[in-house]
């Protein structure tokens, strides 16, 4: 159990314990900050529930769990803008049928933060009274944004970001990535593994992350470039080819699987429904992969100011790009405040990058403002 899942070790721990002495509640509500494989972590927990062998990996119901397809281990995905109750209302109707062949019935539903007051309402007294085969696993990256009803209904179990140590070990044994790169990108990744595994397949590959801390280095020094674009417009670029690509990598995913169901599906209405749901997964992974492209974009700025503070204000702290060391000592060029001023006005961006606010306008407003305080300095 849980062997694709870094790091993690007391919510492991607390499970297995849980699993071995059948002791499991009947909802548990998983809650940490992004990309810490919450859902993955539901999904294998979820896998090992519905498997009659007790997880053993290698018979056909375990396969058939961990590939999603095993009739007792469902996943519920937010369909639009909200769970709606159109989507909660099957799930509680389906609640009552015997298991088909494991003991449990389980229900991994992600980013419970978005059920509206009335599908939460219509899914809490199931949640309190469960059918007695029946285990919910809920997700959540906001805890703050759950409705409280839900979260009193529900045993949290917290995860928490991995350490530097954890991650350089991650990023060991999955990616081809030297011992000074992955100090680095481990800082960086700020102990989220899915950051981690996106800076290291970058720093293999496109080399991103120079190119927007080259534009940074230009944009926090108030150089104008010669002749070029400006360093604020090539930051924002960068962005918008990576976007692009993520559109492109999403969409010739989605053509793919749609091909996959026309083999699958000989009912026209079947084969329609299936594909406007595999549509519609594609139009929010296009979002959400773009929001965390733009605030990795964000977070590789934020980590060069703030090193350039590290190195202007003299403190011994480790500096997050520890592989750039020689261009931040050349690059300081203004006092300690200068640099925490800038930061500042990091928070403000960040907070509506999260909110899916215009991602461009957002930054291009920060970048106005870090105009304004460096021409005052
Ligand atoms: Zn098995």
């Amino acid at each position: 159990m849980f062997s694709g899942i870094p790091g993690q070790a007391q919510p492991k721990a607390f499970f297995e314990r849980a699993f071995r002495e059948g002791t499991l509640a009947h909802a548990y509500l998983l809650a940490g900050p992004e990309g810490l494989a919450k859902t993955e972590f539901a999904r294998e927990l979820g896998a090992a529930l519905v498997s009659r062998c007790g997880d053993c990996g290698a018979c056909p119901d375990c396969e058939r769990a961990r590939a999603g397809l095993h009739p007792d281990l469902h996943l519920l995905e937010r369909e639009g803008d909200v769970y709606r109750v159109a989507q909660i209302e099957p799930l509680i109707a389906d609640l009552s049928l015997k298991p088909f062949s494991a003991a449990h019935r389980v229900w991994v539903i992600p980013e419970v933060e978005y059920l509206n007051p009335e599908s939460a309402n219509k899914l809490l007294k199931s949640i309190e009274e469960p059918p007695p085969h029946v285990i919910f696993l809920l997700v959540t990256d906001r805890l703050d944004r759950v409705l409280p009803t839900i979260v009193s209904r529900c045993q949290v179990v917290e995860f928490r970001p991995l350490s530097d140590g954890e991650v350089v070990g991650y990023l060991a044994e999955r990616y081809q990535v030297d011992q000074v790169a992955a100090e680095a990108l481990a800082r960086l990744s700020l102990g989220s593994v899915e950051r981690a595994a996106r800076l290291a397949a970058d720093a293999a590959g496109p080399r991103r992350r120079e190119e927007y801390l080259r534009y940074a280095a230009a944009i926090v020094a108030g150089s104008r470039g010669s002749g070029g674009p400006a360093p604020d417009e090539a930051f924002l670029g960068v962005l918008a080819r990576e976007q692009a690509e993520i559109a492109a990598q999403v969409e010739e995913d989605l053509r793919r699987r749609v091909a996959e169901l026309e083999r699958q599906f000989q009912d026209k209405k079947d084969l329609e429904w299936h594909v406007d749901q595999v549509e519609a997964r594609a139009k929010r992974e296009t979002v959400r992969r773009s929001r965390l492209a733009a605030q990795d974009a964000l977070d590789l700025l934020v980590s060069w100011v703030r090193d350039l503070w590290v190195v202007a204000s003299g403190a011994d702290d480790v500096l997050w790009n520890s592989d750039h060391r020689d261009a931040l000592v050349g690059a300081v060029a203004a006092t300690p405040e200068h640099y925490a001023r800038l930061l500042g006005l990091t928070a403000k961006t960040r907070k509506d990058l999260y909110l899916n606010v215009d991602q461009k306008l957002a930054l291009q407003a920060m970048f106005a403002r870090f105009e304004e305080v460096s021409s005052s300095a």
